[in-house]
């Protein structure tokens, strides 16, 4: 397998690598490329995948309409026409950074969301989604109330602005099964032949199994506005949430 960076270090935003394999794009599809090594998030858990450029030393260059996984390599989509860079030529692949670093600050705030509800509230997530600067999840509450999100978004607040650090680890299975906090988010669905489990923790408020991006510090985040919340059910209900602007570096 060719090396997946976005895994090991979000905050890589380009690299330089051949290309191993090309995929010519049909009808109005753009060519599919597979790189040695890539900074490119392929989606997954609620957190959509990257866009970007590849560029040659030459001066060519291809937009990155998105990226996903297949056979476990992760593939770009290029922009549909343009000739496609050939195998073993080199290229820089890079990251549009400002949006997938907008995605990391959502996807970590949604897990202080998480952490909170469940801490606090005993209510479990069921699912989840976001875009760059918004995202929802779903919690197993009976009931809600406009009291209640406004309650759970001043404590959400509170902690982001503890400065909490955000750790990302990869476990053996066994290691990761015998972890509480990591059952209850049902990582027992993972997969058998998964032998290891990445982990990412918001260090004293919420551990989970995940595969996305995020900050390294909730103060990367700045606050959230809770912007509505819904019935979808008896049991599920559904957080809306939106960023804030983001925090001066
Ligand atoms: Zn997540």
């Amino acid at each position: 397998m060719h090396a997946q960076l976005c895994y090991v270090d979000a905050y890589a935003r380009t690299v330089q690598s051949p290309v191993s394999a090309v995929e010519p794009g049909v009808d109005d599809a753009g060519a599919l490329v597979t790189l040695d090594a890539t900074v490119f998030y392929p989606g997954g858990g609620g957190q959509p995948a990257d866009r970007g450029w590849l560029r040659t030393p030459d001066g060519r260059s291809w937009t990155v309409h998105s990226a996903r996984k297949s056979s476990g390599e992760i593939v770009h989509e290029l922009e549909p026409g343009a000739d496609a860079p050939t195998v073993g030529e080199l290229v820089t692949a890079e990251i549009d950074w400002l949006r997938r670093h907008a995605l990391m600050r959502t996807h970590t705030a949604l897990h202080a969301l998480c952490g909170v509800v469940w801490r606090d509230y005993g209510a479990l997530v069921t699912g989840g989604n976001m875009e760059p600067g918004s995202g929802r999840m779903d919690f197993e509450f009976e009931r809600m109330s406009g009291e209640l999100v406004g309650e759970i978004e001043s404590r959400v607040n509170h902690e982001l602005g503890l400065g909490r650090e955000v750790r990302v680890r990869s476990l053996p299975r066994a290691e990761a099964f015998a972890i509480p906090d990591l059952i209850r988010t049902k990582i027992n669905l993972l997969p058998p032949g998964i032998e290891e489990i990445r982990t990412v923790e918001i260090v004293g408020l919420d551990l989970q199994a995940d595969g996305g991006t995020h900050v390294a510090n909730t103060s990367e985040v700045g606050g959230i506005r809770v912007t509505g919340y819904e019935s979808k059910g008896r049991i599920n209900k559904r957080i809306r949430i939106e960023l804030g602007d983001a925090p001066a570096a």
